[in-house]
């Protein structure tokens, strides 16, 4: 069966003039002779009525401290209102299709509420689906643990749903529309000469993703790349022809491509560097962080201190845990990581110099650098990140 699987973020199901353009790709699709599978994302951005963030903040008004099953519970409503449409309007128009929760799409999770880790998906129900003519409708980023509670796949996990089915189905490729015509060397919101990138490796898009341009979620990269299936991203919007992502080999095979240093640039916003300041029982302060989830980046370990960064969302749950332990530490925040990538940077010398002057130059301070193989990131000043990224994008040429 030649199966694509098409997966419409928040933007592109927002309204009902949005929505009819994306059944529309579906529509397409279908006329091409696949049978698709659509996934959807709760409709709009925050402060829409069945967006994600505005269900949060609907639950977090009456609870002062939500327990995380029941903030689980109404963020599947969004999906699941977005899936019903969806399905209703290819209903009008013709074809027949159904809206299926992530249980009823067979994504089996364990049962940690917020960032449920899939531990089966079962496509068997979506095949029969497709067998009887009809376009399934999956509700997006949620799942069921075995014991029938729903869950979610964390924030922007869509893009995780559609990869999963994409694998399990044995999908052509899995396509995924957004409000922008594909990956572009920056986020084109910051930077007005941000052009897209036709081609780009599993590796350095996971890459980006990682490193905070939230186009497309890690998760769903990681999976699609294991499962070895192309991901397509595409502007529901428009017909440009969007951004394949395949492995390295095939993405690269132009000369002018593998002559380019950086593909492009990412920000994290939101950012606190912490500094531990004692040294004792320093392994146990880091375990205790990990039992809390709390995620830590740009980790440098000095003999007397140790420096990194959180979300600023862990901010208070991390004070709690040094107030119970007694950790002396100091803090700075509003800060941003802005990130280089570009699988190329790998063994090339002065790369980090150039990103030192050309920020300095405009008296952007860097507050930390950490490197790996294909980024070098510099933590600055939120109220600078976005010239700092303008001033990276210069600096290489994208
Ligand atoms: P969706 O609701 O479709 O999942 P998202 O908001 O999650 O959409 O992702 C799309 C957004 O990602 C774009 O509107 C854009 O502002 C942002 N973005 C950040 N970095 C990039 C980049 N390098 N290329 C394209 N878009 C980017
Ligand atoms: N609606 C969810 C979110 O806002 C999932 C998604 O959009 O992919 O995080
Ligand atoms: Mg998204």
């Amino acid at each position: 069966m030649k199966i694509l699987v098409q997966k419409f973020g928040g933007t592109s199901v927002s309204s009902e003039e949005k929505r009819e353009k994306a059944v529309s790709k579906v529509i397409e699709a279908v006329k091409n002779g696949y049978n698709v599978v659509v996934v959807v994302s709760a409709m709009g951005r925050n402060g829409d009525p069945y967006a994600t963030d505005t269900l949060i903040n609907m639950a977090k008004s009456i609870y002062s401290d939500i327990p995380k099953r029941e903030l689980d519970l109404i963020m599947n409503c969004g999906e699941i209102i977005s899936s019903v449409l969806f399905a209703a309007t290819l209903s009008n128009k013709g074809y027949k299709a159904k809206a299926l929760t992530g249980g009823q799409a067979g994504i089996i999770t364990d049962d940690n509420f917020g960032n449920a880790e899939v531990i089966n998906v079962d496509p068997s129900r979506i095949l029969e689906v497709l067998r009887e003519g009809i376009i399934p409708v999956v509700a997006g980023f949620q799942g069921i643990t075995q014991k029938g509670e729903l869950t979610t796949l964390g924030r922007g996990g869509s893009d995780t749903t559609a990869a999963l089915l994409g694998v399990a189905l044995k999908a052509e490729a899995v396509e995924i529309y957004t409000d922008v015509d594909g990956i572009m060397t920056a986020d084109p919101r910051i930077v007005s000469t941000a052009h897209i990138i036709d081609k780009i490796s599993y590796n350095e898009v996971f890459q980006f993703a990682e490193q905070g341009a939230k186009v497309v979620h890690p998760r769903a990269v990681e999976i699609a790349m294991r499962g070895n299936i192309p991901l397509i991203i595409k502007n529901t919007m428009s017909d440009s022809g969007g951004t394949i992502i395949t492995n390295y080999s095939d993405a690269y095979d132009s000369i002018y491509e593998v002559d380019k240093l950086v593909t492009g640039i990412a920000n994290m916003n939101n950012r606190v560097q912490i500094t531990i300041e004692s040294t004792e029982n320093v392994q146990d302060i880091f375990e205790k962080i990990g039992e809390e989830k709390i995620s830590i980046d740009l980790i440098s370990i000095f003999p007397d201190k140790q420096v990194f960064t959180i979300s600023e969302a862990d901010f208070e749950k991390l004070r709690r845990l040094f107030e119970k332990y007694g950790v002396k530490y100091s803090y700075r925040t509003n800060c941003a990581k802005v990130s280089i990538i570009g699988n190329r940077i790998r063994g090339v010398p002065g790369v980090m110099a150039r990103v030192i002057k050309a920020l300095s130059k405009r008296n952007i301070e860097i507050y930390q650098t950490a490197d790996s193989h294909n980024t070098i990131s510099c933590l600055v000043s939120q109220d600078k990140v976005e010239e700092a990224i303008r001033v990276l994008h210069d600096e290489f040429s994208l």
